[in-house]
């Protein structure tokens, strides 16, 4: 832990006030209310120490980072066979793309983009007697963290405008690829999307993804080691959608990306790293989580390659 405060320190006061650096996302109109002012890093190394700065105790809307918990209970519940509903291909196209999906026969290209999260969604429906309240049960057991919620004026204000989410699932649907009603598949992915936490919660929550055979306070393991090698390679390779490539190549460590401005990164072995910065680049990614990610790595000598 040592050298990171210093170096997470110098990097917040060197980007903290660069201007013009994107847009905060309004198609949710509810994210739009968010300052754009706001900026958090938080990272928890593997010793479990903590540290951060700026707005790092803030809670946000998760949005798409909350994809990583949704196939991690899929994955433990489903086994192998999860990967005959979704693929693992990065897809080169935007989050919301419903483009590949024709060809693809409604098999959506990996769990990231909103088409592999929705059927995840459905794969946990098929599993969960109250997917809603099993799913934050959940989240707080391996965050060892019982103030976890739903931001229901975030899920309501998506379920209003969620036109593309709506074509998407009634898209794979048509394919045989959704099992369940269409309204009770978006209403669970709009209420996972809308998932709050602050930095500091999100690098604790994923630290199972740091740990081999990591165990929850309640002495539950989550996932095999093979399973959490797997979400950190989709992670790495198709956690920002048509930047995957970009993130690998400037930050170099898996990571998930949300349009509320967040994005976390692991590594593993090491530590757990989130930032908050709602101002998106026309990816849909943080444009100053990116920059800062970059340079974090860079200075700290400590991306995965
Ligand atoms: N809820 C958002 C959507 O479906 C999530 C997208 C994101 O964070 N990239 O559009």
């Amino acid at each position: 832990m040592k050298k990171y405060p210093t170096i997470i320190d110098n990097i917040y006061a060197e980007i903290k006030d660069i201007k013009d650096e994107g847009k905060v996302a309004n198609y949710i109109p509810e994210l739009g209310c968010i300052s754009d002012e706001n900026f958090g890093i938080s990272i928890t190394t593997i010793e479990k120490q903590n540290y951060g700065v700026g707005d790092f105790e803030k809670k946000f809307s998760i949005q798409s980072i909350s994809k990583i918990l949704s196939l991690t209970l899929a994955y433990q519940l489903e086994g192998e066979n999860l990967w005959q509903r979704v693929d693992v291909e990065p897809s080169g196209n935007p989050f919301n793309s419903l483009q590949q999906l024709e060809s693809d026969k409604g098999i959506p290209r990996n769990p990231f983009i909103n088409a592999g999260a929705i059927v995840v969604c459905d794969v946990l429906i098929g599993h969960l007697k109250n997917p809603k309240e099993d799913f934050l049960d959940f989240c707080r057991e391996i965050a060892n963290n019982y103030d976890i919620n739903y931001n229901e004026k975030v899920a309501e204000s998506e379920k209003r405008t969620g036109f593309r989410n709506v074509a998407l699932c009634n898209f794979i649907k048509s394919f045989g690829n959704i099992k369940n009603n269409v309204d009770d598949v978006l209403d669970f992915y709009f209420h996972i999307c809308s998932l709050e936490l602050t930095c500091k919660e999100l690098t604790e929550i994923f630290m199972y993804l740091t740990e081999d055979n990591y165990t929850t306070h309640k002495g539950n393991s989550i996932i095999t080691e093979s399973q959490t090698k797997r979400i950190n390679a989709i992670m790495l390779t198709c956690g920002f959608y048509d930047e995957s490539g970009e993130f690998s190549f400037r930050v170099g460590l898996p990571g998930k990306s949300g349009v509320g401005g967040g994005i976390v990164a692991i590594h593993p072995d090491k530590y757990c790293i989130a930032v908050w910065s709602p101002k998106l680049n026309e990816k849909g990614n943080s444009f100053k989580g990116m920059l800062f990610l970059e340079n974090f790595t860079t200075k700290t000598a400590s991306s995965i390659f």
